[in-house]
C-alpha cells in the first residue's frame, strides 16, 4: 500500500502545484504524509455532503478540484462549514488534496475531459500555455465536430451526456445554426470571450454566463454570429473526476499499488430546481 506521500507525488505529476494560477490554493489541504492509502474518491467539491461519502466509502484520500479555502483563514471550528469539513477529514483519517486551475491547464485537463463527453475532437487548447513548447496545455479547448449539429441538437448532446443538473443546458444565439467548430472550457468561461471570438468557431460551451457579456457575444460578432450553451459549472467539470481517476487507476496498476479508485456521483451543483415558464406570453402582464 502506498503513503500518502507517494500517491501525492503522482497527482503533483499529473497536475504541477507551480501550474496554477498566482490566486489559486492547490495542492494537500489535510493529511499525514505517512499515512496509507488504499481507497481515493474523486469529486469536483470539497463540501460535507462529499466527505460523509468519502467516510462512509472508507476512503483515505479525497481528490476535488474545487479549493476548500482559497483565501486565509484564522478559524477550522467545527461551528463553520469549512471547519467541520477539516474536522470530519482529520476525524476519519481521510487526507484532502485539490488540483484547480493546475487541472484546468493540464493536458489532458478539465476541458478536455469536457470535450471527450460530448465526442468532440480537440484540435488545440483555446488559450495556450506560452510555457508548453508541444502547444497542448492551456485554457479551453477548441474542438471539432465528427458531423455538423444544429445549436439545439448539440445543447440536446450536452444535456444528455453531461450529468443531469436542475439547470440543464441554456441556449444562447440562434438555435438552428449549424456548427462545425466549438470552444468549451469547464467552470466559468466569462473571462474567454475575446479569445473564443478570435479562434473563430461557431459555438461556446461553458458555465456561469451573464446576461450582459451573453448578450454583447451573440449581438455583436463579426462576421457571423455565435451560438452560447451555458451548462450547469458543476456539470461542466464533473467530467474530469472520471478522467482524473483513470489516470491514477494507471499509475497504481504500473506502481502496484492496487488503489481502489471511486468517481462522487453526488451532484453538488448549488441549484436544485428549475421551473421552465409556463406560458409564451412575454409581455410581463399576468394572464
Ligand atoms: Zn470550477
Amino acid at each position: 500500500m502506498p503513503r500518502l506521500s507517494e500517491v501525492i507525488t503522482a497527482l503533483e505529476n499529473l497536475w504541477p502545484a507551480e501550474r496554477a494560477e498566482s490566486w489559486d490554493a492547490v495542492g494537500t489541504v489535510v493529511g499525514d504524509p505517512d499515512q496509507e492509502v488504499s481507497r481515493v474518491l474523486f469529486a469536483v467539491d470539497p463540501v460535507q455532503e462529499i466527505v460523509d461519502e468519502a467516510v462512509k466509502l472508507g476512503a483515505d484520500l479525497l481528490v476535488t478540484h474545487h479549493p476548500l479555502y482559497l483565501r486565509g483563514t484564522t478559524t477550522v471550528a467545527a461551528s463553520t462549514f469549512k471547519g467541520r469539513v477539516v474536522h470530519t477529514l482529520i476525524k476519519n483519517d481521510i487526507a484532502l488534496h485539490v488540483a484547480h486551475t493546475n487541472a484546468d491547464t493540464a493536458d489532458p485537463g478539465v476541458s478536455d475531459a469536457l470535450a471527450g463527453a460530448l465526442d468532440l475532437r480537440v484540435v488545440r487548447p483555446l488559450v495556450p500555455d506560452a510555457t508548453d513548447p508541444d502547444g497542448r496545455r492551456g485554457l479551453g479547448r477548441v474542438c471539432e465536430l465528427d458531423h455538423p449539429l444544429t445549436v439545439r441538437e448539440l445543447a440536446a448532446r450536452a444535456a444528455e451526456r453531461l450529468p443531469a443538473t436542475a439547470q440543464g443546458i441554456r441556449v444562447a444565439g440562434d438555435p438552428e445554426a449549424t456548427v462545425r467548430t466549438i470552444a468549451v472550457s469547464g467552470g466559468s468561461g466569462d473571462s474567454l470571450f475575446d479569445q473564443v471570438r478570435a479562434a473563430g468557431v461557431d459555438a461556446f460551451l461553458t458555465a456561469d454566463l451573464r446576461h450582459h457579456p451573453a448578450a454583447e457575444f451573440t449581438a455583436a460578432v463579426a462576421p457571423r454570429p455565435l451560438a452560447l450553451l451555458d451548462a450547469a459549472h458543476w456539470a461542466t467539470e464533473w467530467p474530469w473526476c472520471e478522467l482524473a481517476a483513470a489516470q491514477l487507476d494507471e499509475i497504481s496498476d504500473r506502481k502496484g499499488w492496487d488503489l481502489r479508485v471511486h468517481v462522487s456521483k453526488t451532484v453538488t451543483d448549488p441549484w436544485t430546481a428549475h421551473a421552465a415558464s409556463t406560458t409564451t406570453d412575454t409581455s410581463g402582464a399576468p394572464n
